[in-house]
Parts: structure tokens; C-alpha cells; sequence
């Protein structure tokens, strides 16, 4: 048996009793136990991590759910809840191995597609890619566009309130939401569903679900709001001579296409080669110390292509571009896309990083990257600055690729210390240390130390919820108590 699953003396301190009264509210297949785990549930995506469960529950219904939830209250066993597994802040799995993983890969239809009131209600295991590929069918679009999206559930996606690559046109996933259903840990249901675009009968408190990263309750249905498909887009690769500049082009493409602008992506040279560890024959069209990925898109059968290489000859004339390419095919533009898409797991293939994601007001962040950058070369000799993000947004991932030649524990010592640096200087600028990844467990500390007014309001709602913090216990907020 894998060192990470439940211990034989935690079963036999349980009791296979809990495991049968589980099994038998859940339709058939709906427990795992012991070698049946697979390593996706206790084993993180970046790998940087391995959990422990009693047990994987894979509820069939928010009925089920509930009925996992009473169980589990009685018992006094907490309640991790999974989508796709690729949250990157530790919350979907948990070290000790008191709780059970709930997953919701088993709860994953569309359950109503309203092209006239531009709405659907998916069930939470519903992975964005296939909600995606759905809606095309149907001559709609989903604006929440993120490089896990073949992974990554509906539930998960809401949890963490994600973000990506085309919040600067469509908002984060919050924007999204029309309603919610919601087990709480009392197994009750509850739901805000109604489909309606307006319903001010008072504040919708399932809202708190959003971001909530299951420390409120485990979401089982979401009615989201859907657009009619773009009949057109455009995409530019554009090589900046720094971030100043890339900043200097977002403000003239703004004047330019504001209404059709849908994303804005920086990398810094630096990050190139780790797109070319998951597809060697990935080739940047240009080089230039800062890369930008543009992209338009419209409801309108407008001429984008040379809308975009006229604001991008105007951009190279006025000294703030130097170099640009408008993609000509699908294909380009999937190349394109992939050698800022392939970061996060180019990072993760070449081992230990340090990896942020911080938010900073958008005219802030060239001043930050070079900040940023000069502090790791002067105090932390040969590790290597990895600028890249959403600029479009201000989020940047500001990534630290310790040198080859030092092992991992040390890297990981030097890292915790990397850190905290990126973090008080961010903070100093008023800015965020998570800026769409969430709180999970990694954060909940710094969550707790350096925001005690939020996290205290949150602590209270959730002890009115879940008074035996059996839900997530550890996740986003510091637990205080729960299942030990
Ligand atoms: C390659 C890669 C690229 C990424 N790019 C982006 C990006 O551009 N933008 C971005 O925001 N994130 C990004 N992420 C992070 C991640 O994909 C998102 O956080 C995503 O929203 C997680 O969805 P998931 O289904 O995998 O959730 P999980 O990882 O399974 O869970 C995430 C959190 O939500 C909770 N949760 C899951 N399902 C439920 C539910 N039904 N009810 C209550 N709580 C639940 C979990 O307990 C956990 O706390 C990326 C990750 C990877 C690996």
C-alpha cells in the first residue's frame, strides 16, 4: 500500500462501519478505498505534494452528497472536496488522513443550455473543456479560457474562483455565476438557482461559495451565464523591448480595439525555453526581451486581422513594439497559444520552483517585475527570474528556478525565504499574493497573518455554517479546531 493512503491503524481506530454506511448511500462504484485510490486524488498536479484520505466518495447526486455529508457529520470526519485536482495551493487534498476526498468527477451533466436567456446549468464535475466544446455546438461561448481546462471542473473553477487568460474582457469566474447549489455540512441543500439575470430578493449568501475553496460547502449545481460565439478573432505574437513597453502597447490596443480585446499575456524572454520542455519543437516567431501574446475576438463578422496589423504597425512606428506577427492559420495560432500555456507545466517538468501569483494595479507592474528581478539576482545568486502572466489583468506569476546545482531541500530552504520576499514587496505596493489560485492551504497563514479582519468575518460565517469545521478543515481559513 502507498505510504500516503490511510494508514491500517487508522481503519481499524474508524472501523470498517463508517466505510460500509458510506457505501451504501452512494450508488454503485462510489467508494475507493486503500489500493483503489489512483495517485491523481492524493497527488497534487505540480507534483509538490502527497495527501491522505480515509476514503475517495464519488457521490452520483447532491443527494448523495448530502447524505455523505450526514454521515461524515456524525462520524466526526472532515470533508475535502476535488474537482480536477489542478488547483496549484494544496486545497483539494489534505496531509492528515482524518477526512474523506469527495470527489465530483461523477456529477458531471449539462443539465439545461438556454441559448435565449444565454444560461446553462452543468452539474460541478463538469470539465470546462467539454462545457466548452458543448456550447460551440450550440453557437455559444464561455468567457473563462485557463491552460488546465481539460482538467479542471466547473466546481473547482468556481472554488477558486479562476481566472486566465481573458478576464481583462470577461471578468474573473464570480462574473460568471447566476446561481449556485450548495450542500452544507449538515447535509441540507440549498440552492439559488432561478435562471433569472435579475433577482434582487436580497443578497444571494451562496455567493460566498465563490472563492469559498470548499470551507462553506460543496457546490453541486452552478447556473452560469453563457455569450453567443465569436464569428471571428485574431492573434498577435508581438516582441517588446520591455515591460514598460508592453504596458505602453495594452494602453494603445486599448484605444485601438477595446471592445474586441480579449487577452493580453506577457512572458520575459527567460520563460521561453521552459514552454520547449513540454514541446521541443515549440518556436517563439521572433525574440525581444519581453514577449506578448494579443488577442482579439467578436460577435461581429469584423475585419480583425488587419484591424490588429494596423494598431500593431502604428505600435512599431511609435517605438513601443518592435517586432510582430498576426497568426495565419488555426494551427499558428495553437502554437502561439501553447508557449504561454506550456509555462506552468514547463516550470513543474523541470522540478522544485518558487511559483506566485500576485495581482498589482496594472501601471504598477513594470516597476515590479524590474523590482522583483533585481532582488533575486542581488540576494539569491543563480536563481533564475521568471516574469510572466496576465498583464491584461495585472496578474503576474513572478516564478523562481533555483540553480541545478543545489539540492532540493536546500532549494526548498532558500525558496520559503524567496517568498517571503516576493510577498512583503508586493504587499508593500498594496498589491495581492494571490491573485486567481486562491488561499488554499499553502496561503491560509499568510492569509490569516497579514489580513486578521477578513479572516476573522469568514471564521465566524463559517462557524455558523460548518460549527464543526468539518468542511476543507484548513483550507483558506487556519484551522482552530475540527478533525484532528
Ligand atoms: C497548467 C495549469 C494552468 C492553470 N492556469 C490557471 C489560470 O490561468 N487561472 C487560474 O485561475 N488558475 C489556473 N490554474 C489553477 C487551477 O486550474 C484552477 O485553480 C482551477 O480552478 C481548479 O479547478 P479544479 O477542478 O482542478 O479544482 P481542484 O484543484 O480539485 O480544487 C480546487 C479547490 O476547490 C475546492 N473544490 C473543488 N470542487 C469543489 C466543489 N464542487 N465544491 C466546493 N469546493 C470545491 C477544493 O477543495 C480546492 O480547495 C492552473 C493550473 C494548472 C495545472
Amino acid at each position: 500500500m502507498m505510504q500516503a493512503k490511510v494508514s491500517d491503524s487508522v481503519y481499524a481506530a474508524r472501523g470498517h462501519a463508517f466505510l460500509e454506511r458510506l457505501t451504501k448511500v452512494l450508488s454503485p462504484n462510489g467508494i475507493l478505498t486503500g489500493d483503489q485510490i489512483g495517485d491523481a486524488f492524493i497527488r497534487d498536479w505540480a507534483r509538490d505534494r502527497i495527501g491522505r484520505t480515509l476514503a475517495v466518495v464519488r457521490p452520483a447526486s447532491a443527494q448523495e452528497v448530502s447524505q455523505v455529508c450526514r454521515l461524515c457529520a456524525d462520524a466526526g470526519v472532515g470533508i475535502v472536496p476535488q474537482g480536477g485536482h489542478t488547483g496549484l495551493v494544496g486545497g483539494a487534498q489534505r496531509p492528515e488522513e482524518n477526512c474523506i476526498i469527495l470527489s465530483t468527477q461523477r456529477m458531471n451533466g449539462i443539465l439545461d443550455l438556454d441559448c435565449d436567456n444565454l444560461s446553462c446549468t452543468v452539474e460541478a464535475g463538469v470539465v470546462l473543456e467539454t462545457l466548452q466544446a458543448t456550447l460551440k455546438e450550440q453557437g455559444q461561448q464561455f468567457g473563462v479560457a485557463i491552460g488546465s481546462q481539460g482538467s479542471a471542473q466547473i466546481g473547482g473553477l468556481i472554488s477558486t474562483n479562476a481566472g486566465g487568460m481573458q478576464v481583462l474582457r470577461h471578468g474573473m469566474m464570480a462574473a460568471h455565476v447566476m446561481g449556485l447549489e450548495l450542500v452544507l455540512a449538515d447535509g441540507s441543500i440549498v440552492s439559488s438557482i432561478s435562471g433569472l439575470h435579475k433577482d434582487n430578493r436580497g443578497p444571494d449568501p451562496l455567493r460566498l461559495a465563490i472563492g469559498g475553496e470548499g470551507a462553506f460547502g460543496i457546490i453541486t449545481k452552478a447556473c452560469l451565464r453563457i455569450s453567443p460565439q465569436w464569428q471571428c478573432a485574431a492573434t498577435a505574437y508581438v516582441g517588446c523591448a520591455s515591460f514598460v513597453d508592453a504596458l505602453a502597447l495594452l494602453r494603445h490596443l486599448r484605444g485601438a480595439a477595446h471592445e474586441v480585446l480579449s487577452a493580453f499575456e506577457v512572458m520575459s524572454a527567460a520563460c521561453l525555453p521552459l514552454a520547449k520542455r513540454v514541446d521541443p519543437t515549440l518556436v517563439p516567431p521572433l525574440e525581444a526581451p519581453v514577449h506578448v501574446l494579443v488577442q482579439l475576438g467578436s460577435v461581429l463578422d469584423l475585419p480583425l486581422d488587419s484591424m490588429l496589423e494596423d494598431a500593431l504597425a502604428a505600435a512599431i512606428e511609435q517605438g513601443i513594439a518592435a517586432d510582430a506577427v498576426v497568426a495565419k492559420s488555426d494551427r499558428q495560432v495553437q502554437r502561439l497559444w501553447a508557449l504561454r500555456e506550456g509555462l506552468v507545466e514547463g516550470h513543474s517538468r523541470r522540478g522544485y520552483h518558487v511559483r506566485s501569483d500576485v495581482s498589482l494595479r496594472l501601471g504598477q507592474l513594470p516597476d515590479a517585475v524590474s523590482a522583483l528581478e533585481a532582488m533575486l539576482e542581488a540576494e539569491f545568486p543563480g536563481w533564475i527570474a521568471q516574469s510572466y502572466g496576465h498583464m491584461g489583468d495585472g496578474n503576474l506569476h513572478f516564478n523562481a528556478l533555483p540553480p541545478e546545482t543545489i539540492a532540493e531541500t536546500e532549494a526548498r530552504e532558500i525558496g520559503r525565504q524567496i517568498e517571503q520576499r516576493i510577498f512583503y514587496m508586493v504587499l508593500d505596493l498594496d498589491g495581492s499574493f494571490s491573485a486567481e489560485h486562491g488561499i488554499g492551504r499553502t496561503k491560509a497563514g499568510w492569509f490569516h497573518e497579514t489580513m486578521p479582519a477578513r479572516h476573522d468575518l469568514l471564521a465566524r460565517i463559517k462557524a455558523a455554517l460548518d460549527p464543526d469545521t468539518m468542511m476543507n478543515p484548513g483550507c483558506l481559513l487556519v484551522q482552530e479546531d475540527g478533525p484532528r
